[in-house]
């Protein structure tokens, strides 16, 4: 819940500028570069390796030969569709 608007008893009060200007527009002009599935593979790859160098951990990786990985195929797909 924001900290704009507040309840008096059982009445919620709103602020006045419900949609108010970010200071910090959101910019989105990278997603102009994300013209296929193989760019954004690329750039998430790119993204995940310097997020690790910087912070000296290892990436998660999902070994699909492993024995659990029936288990944690099925956990992700139940929570994909239980989500719809
Ligand atoms: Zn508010």
């Amino acid at each position: 819940m924001c900290k704009c608007c507040y309840t008096i008893g059982d009445t919620r009060r709103f602020c006045n500028d419900l949609e108010p200007v970010s200071p910090h527009p959101f910019d989105n002009s990278f997603e102009k570069e994300l013209t296929s599935v193989q760019i954004v593979k690329e750039r998430l790859h790119k993204e995940i390796m310097q997020r690790c160098l910087a912070s000296n951990q290892v990436p998660l990786c999902i070994n699909p030969l492993s024995a659990s990985f029936k288990n944690f195929a099925r956990y992700v797909l139940l929570i994909i569709y239980s989500s719809f």
